[in-house]
């Protein structure tokens, strides 16, 4: 079966995956799946929160 894995953070598409394989995928590590899609993260948003750990915006 397979699913769409999409960003948590910008709602991107990051790419179908078959179920099966969600463990063997590391490079985006799954935060939760509901029905047909995993939400992850993508490499952007991935960057974006290394880059940035504590800004504040006010
Ligand atoms: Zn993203």
């Amino acid at each position: 079966m397979m699913i769409f894995k999409v960003c948590h953070a910008c709602d991107r598409i990051i790419g179908e995956i078959e179920l099966d394989d969600l463990t063997s995928h590391d490079s985006h590590p799954i935060m939760d799946i509901v029905g047909n899609v995993a939400y992850a993260l993508c490499t952007d948003c991935v960057r974006d929160m290394e880059t940035e750990p504590s800004n504040v915006y006010h």
